[in-house]
């Protein structure tokens, strides 16, 4: 996530919650994305620090547990830097290029300016960001998804170029000689129907099979994969899109909610200031005197709604709206307590945790640390193939 300094409910639903439920199963790191910070806002770096420590309290608040997830800081960790500059080596332009923000910028005649040659890599430097931790699933939303594709093409065309070779071959003979007979077997068979009919579904199929033969390591079973499929071995491991449907809540004014738009509730605003907010929201256009009756699909206070309301009190608005029976105060009234209640919690722990610096400092310093030691092994292997070896690690 880039610096953008406090949080708000938009983050929190559609983010964090998500953040926070992945960390049960499973090991995760998040970090604040600095340098990518640097490609669109150059004009004030001074705030990077600032905007830093600011999210990260509103991470934690929100209740990720630093002790269950890494959070670092992405430029405490340069492997990213070197990852990036070297995989920027064998990423064509034209794949660039066709990255739609890079488009829609270039068609912006004032954005001149911000076309940096930073802006145009940032996808490598977003590959290199997951690359880097072997990641098997990165949490991205629908508009995300062609961003993790290039990053999986990348990894691709590394394991392409570099993942073969004698050490390939003598490997593969070794794995496939420990294999137990029936798991044979069922290789060849795989591998027999994808490469002479065409059958895709016999390598998903064999991928399911070694999941559960005990015994065999996943660089093993990625091996085999990438002997089945012709392809070199995965070097780089290529991540899948953890698509999570969270829920969507829009701002105050109907657009997509944002700290640019001014059209926020975040995440520390007190009791007050929500309402105060919340009784200006916009509601139905068409609701313009409190006789006139409305749609709530047309309404923006119900996708809030949607998130925080139940049934009983959903089918309330629903009726009351399309009646003219109550009033759009009345409906944002029953919003009030249950968003008070997300709410009050995590302003409490961000208050106290901001009244603390150093103990942000200390988290990041530490998941940093943790981060460099994830980072490294991917890395060796890189700069291994590229020819690259030497001591120096950070
Ligand atoms: S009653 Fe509720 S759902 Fe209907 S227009 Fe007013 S705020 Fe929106």
């Amino acid at each position: 996530m880039r610096p953008t300094g406090a949080l708000h409910l938009g983050h929190y639903h559609g983010v964090l919650r998500n953040w926070v439920a992945l960390t049960r199963d499973h090991e995760c790191l998040y970090f604040v994305a600095d340098w990518h910070a640097l490609t669109t806002r150059l004009d004030r770096p001074e705030e990077i620090a600032h905007h830093t420590r600011e999210m990260v309290i509103d991470w934690i608040a929100s209740g990720l547990d630093p002790e269950r997830a890494t959070l670092f800081v992405q430029s405490r960790v340069r492997a990213h830097a070197e990852l990036h500059l070297l995989l920027s080596m064998i990423v064509p332009v034209g794949w660039l290029e066709r990255v739609p923000s890079y488009k829609d910028l270039r068609q912006t005649a004032a954005a001149e300016d911000t076309l940096s040659y930073g802006f145009l890599g940032y996808p490598v430097l977003m590959s290199a960001d997951v690359l880097l931790y072997r990641a098997a699933g990165v949490p991205v939303g629908e508009d995300q998804v062609a961003h993790l594709e290039l990053t999986r093409e990348i990894a691709r065309r590394f394991n392409d170029l570099y993942g073969r070779g004698p050490a390939f071959a003598a490997d593969l003979e070794r794995v496939l000689g420990g294999l137990a007979s029936d798991v044979r077997r069922a290789y060849d068979e795989a591998l027999r129907a994808y490469r002479e009919r065409g059958e895709e579904k016999a390598l998903a199929d064999l991928e399911q099979r070694l999941a559960g033969v005990s015994g065999l390591g996943a660089d093993e079973r990625d091996l085999l994969l990438a002997a089945a499929r012709g392809t070199g071995r995965a070097l780089l491991r290529e991540p899948r899109p953890l698509l999570t449907a969270t829920p969507r809540l829009p701002g105050l004014d109907g657009r997509k909610m944002s700290k640019s738009y001014g059209n926020t509730i975040t995440l520390r605003d007190e009791p007050p200031v929500v309402w105060e907010k919340l009784r200006t929201m916009v509601t139905d256009p068409a609701r313009v005197r409190r006789s006139d009756p409305g749609d709530p699909e047309k309404c923006p206070v119900w996708a809030w709604h949607l998130v925080y309301s139940d049934e009983e009190t959903r089918s309330w608005v629903d009726r009351g709206c399309r009646s003219a029976g109550i009033g759009c105060l009345d409906c944002k009234k029953r919003l009030l307590e249950p968003i008070l209640r997300d709410l009050e919690p995590i302003r409490e722990r961000a208050c106290r945790l901001a009244e603390h610096p150093e103990r942000v400092e200390e988290i990041l310093e530490d998941g940093s640390a943790r981060a460099r030691a994830w980072a490294r092994p991917a890395l060796e292997i890189v700069r291994e193939r590229l020819g690259l070896a030497h001591g120096e690690q950070d």
